[in-house]
């Protein structure tokens, strides 16, 4: 430390921009009295200061320690600065850099729910924003989905076409004002406006309320795409909604103006009051109170409930003083809308109205989920507030790559180094529209961070479109197994890279003996696996038809099983018995399958939860909404197969379950109380035998909180260490980054 004069260039590397990063250094600099500049460079932040001694060492510790909330400080580089700046010669924001070919990663902000400051001044009257439905500052508003490209600045976003009025422009350029360097800042003079037809303002966002209060419903241009609005205390208007939407069952989300409406429809603790407040803004899946119209979440106990993320929500919550149905604008499993015609196009049907206005949507970006399992937030859906934020894997990848994922609930991870992007979650990779849109938000990100992917990696299913599309790349390519990269998505956030024993339970996933697997407990590390062992294996007559169907599923165990159920199959169609029983005993179109999923239809049906499924894991999320209490396992065995792998043999739990006269709750509950104890001694024979005793959990099965709840605690107790997904979504939406991981381990192993 020395008071001497001198020179210094720093270079902040993370999530720097868009944060309000170049403002607080302005700040810095003046505190300490240091001379120079700062600005946007790439994908970083670069400073060029002159000072004294102390002062530039203070100034590039207090870089990281004190970056504003939203900022993510990954490193600062130091190096000597030839030209130092003149004493007293001030310190300002200087013009942005375009980056050049060899620019370093690129972290693109993501978007953060309008903040407090900001929410005040939409509802004072006095102030000149009153009501004004896009305003934002520098910790709050639009980010992911109006870039086009860094370093980010206006004049490359969605918000290039709103020239500043002189009382922005006044704002924007003072370091003093809490919107200095806020690139989407706007006012009613100079910034978007909303449109309703051919009205505009006020008067469009009165006449999109009325329809709501008269029980219709809105399409609403959101932040990351078009949402659909409507009442959610009028039971005609949900199922109305759901009627047009071709929505029978799954459960819809409802937004509430604030904590304390959020507490009047679910039970809400202090930590997710932390996460629903929080500037993410997920969705919450909260215990209900049961008080909601019917329709909102039928059969299930758990309700998702959200706060106002934009100034528009917050309006609208406002004036209709009501919990409001705020679900993406799609069918089903697609990809939410974001352009305008599109939305008419496809939307035009079910809304009675659109609310939109003129400030482009530049990516999707879909509502994230969360879920508090074992005391600790789970994403389920990682999208809006989060992606692309990045995650960091345990080994770095010498090789750019690009992840494809699977098919459900997908998404892509771009990784480079230590660093790994995770797109948001897209839908279901099952048509061209989703495909397209996978594709669009994948190569905008690649753009966007500079990743360039020399090698791409995909599941071992040929038939998923995402294993398709990273076959028409034309670069090296890697297949990595489904149940794998659960594994390792686990594994690679808590920066595990020691092998574990791994349960992954899920619908469906191609193993490599060419069955398809989901209830496995595998010994794995980031490179290699191998199976120790897994459910009992059955043939799924009819494939999909099975995984829509339940019953279909249930009826195949019963034969392996060489079980009679005569309360249940003698109230089913004989000639779908007979049709199902045909194709199982003499193997057509019936793939074998381990899976744990459809253990739990099968287990669905027969208790007569559930027949059909509407959409993915109803029939086990409402097997697990029908438990109640504690309740001890069935009757279950182990047994080892040809191959040296243990087995879960259910025949002895159906036949239980089949034969007892218990209430469904109870037998539910003790079908868990079953499948945790299995799996509880499934690990301890591994660690028995292996000598390991971390265990990772992941697959969408312990989306189930019961079941999950159950194996962590039992796991802890017999002294293993555990393990549970929660930056990136146990279910297929966190296959993306595992398959990085994989990719990234074996790469660098060489
Ligand atoms: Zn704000
Ligand atoms: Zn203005
Ligand atoms: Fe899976």
């Amino acid at each position: 430390m020395s008071a001497d004069r001198g020179g210094v260039r720093l270079e902040v590397h993370g999530t720097v921009q868009g944060v309000g990063y170049r403002p607080f250094v302005y700040r810095l600099a003046r505190t300490l009295g240091v001379d120079g500049t700062v600005r946007n460079d790439g994908g970083t932040v670069v400073i060029e200061a002159g000072g004294a001694g102390d002062a530039l060492e203070a100034m590039a510790l207090r870089l990281a320690a004190d970056a504003p909330p939203r900022a993510r400080v990954a490193g600062v580089s130091r190096s000597a600065l030839p030209c130092v700046p003149a004493p007293g010669s001030g310190f300002r924001v200087a013009d942005s850099v375009v980056p050049s070919e060899d620019a370093g990663s690129r972290d693109v902000p993501p978007d953060f729910a309008t903040c407090p400051s900001c929410v005040a001044e939409l509802f004072d009257p006095a102030d000149r924003r009153f009501r004004y439905p896009f305003l934002n500052c520098t910790d709050c508003g639009p980010r992911a989905t109006i870039i086009d490209e860094l370093p980010y600045d206006r004049a490359r976003t969605a918000m290039r076409r709103f020239p500043l009025c002189a009382r922005c422009a006044r704002e924007y350029a003072d370091p003093a004002d809490r919107r200095f360097h806020a690139e989407p800042v706007a006012c009613p003079a100079c910034g978007p406006r909303l449109r309703w037809g051919g009205l505009s303002g006020e008067a469009a966002l009165a006449s999109a309320e009325a329809v709501i209060v008269a029980g219709g419903i809105v399409a609403l241009k959101g932040l990351g795409g078009y949402q659909l609005v409507s009442d959610a205390s009028n039971e005609r208007a949900v199922a109305r909604l759901r009627r047009r939407k071709h929505r029978p069952a799954k459960p819809l989300a409802v937004m509430v103006r604030d904590l304390a409406a959020a507490r009047l429809w679910a039970e809400v603790d202090e930590a997710e009051a932390a996460t629903l407040s929080g500037p993410a803004r997920p969705i919450a899946l909260l215990r209900s109170r049961g008080v909601l119209a019917p329709s909102v979440h039928p059969a299930v106990s758990e309700l998702g409930l959200f706060l106002p993320t934009t100034p528009l929500h917050h309006l609208l919550l406002r004036d209709l003083d009501r919990p409001l149905i705020v679900t993406s604008g799609n069918a089903s499993g697609e990809a939410i809308l974001i352009s305008d015609e599109e939305a008419i196009a496809r939307l035009g049907g079910i809304a009675d109205g659109f609310l939109a206005h003129d400030r482009p949507i530049r990516s999707r970006y879909d509502d994230s989920v969360t879920r508090r399992v074992a005391g600790r937030d789970r994403l389920v859906r990682r999208a809006r507030g989060y992606a692309p934020d990045p995650l960091s894997l345990p080994v770095p990848s010498p090789t750019p790559l690009l992840a494809v994922g699977a098919q459900l609930k997908h998404t892509f991870t771009l990784a480079t180094g230590s660093s790994a992007v995770v797109g948001p979650h897209t839908g279901d990779l099952e048509d061209a529209a989703t495909l397209d849109a996978f594709r669009a938000t994948c190569e905008r990100l690649q753009r966007l961070t500079d990743v360039r992917p020399e090698v791409v990696v995909h599941d071992l299913h040929p038939g998923y479109l995402s294993t398709e599309h990273a076959r028409s790349l034309r670069l090296p390519a890697m297949a990595v197994q489904h149940h794998h990269a659960h594994i390792a998505s686990c594994l690679a956030e808590h920066r595990v890279t020691r092998p574990v024993v791994g349960v992954a339970y899920d619908g469906l996933g191609l193993g490599d003996d060419g069955t398809l697997w989901g209830g496995e407990v595998l010994i794995a590390d980031l490179v290699s696996y191998r199976r120790f062992g897994r459910f009992a294996t059955v043939p799924l007559p009819g494939g999909a038809a099975a995984v829509r169907r339940p019953v279909r599923t249930a009826i195949s165990y019963l034969l392996n099983a060489g079980l009679d159920a005569p309360s249940f199959l003698g109230r089913l169609d004989p000639r779908e018995v007979a049709v199902v029983t045909r194709m199982v005993e003499r193997g057509v179109n019936s793939p074998p399958t381990s899976s744990a999923g459809r253990l739990f239809d099968a287990v669905a049906a027969l208790l007569g939860v559930r027949d059909d499924n509407e959409y993915e894991g109803q029939a086990a999320v409402e097997l697990e909404s029908a438990a109640s209490g504690a309740a001890p396992p069935l009757a279950w065995r182990l047994v080892p197969d040809a191959a040296g792998l243990l087995v879960y043999d259910v025949a002895p739990t159906l036949a239980e379950l089949i034969a007892s006269d218990e209430p469904v709750g109870v037998l539910s509950a003790r079908f868990h109380a079953t499948v945790a104890a299995v799996t509880v001694e499934l690990c301890s024979r591994a660690r028995e035998r292996t000598g390991l005793a971390t265990v990772c959990l992941s697959g969408g099965v312990f989306a189930n909180r019961r079941l999950t709840e159950a194996v962590l605690g039992q796991l802890s107790a017999r002294g293993f260490a555990t393990y549970l997904n929660e930056r990136v979504p146990c279910n297929d939406g966190g296959i993306s980054y595992g398959q990085a991981a994989v990719a990234a381990a074996r790469l660098a192993r060489g």
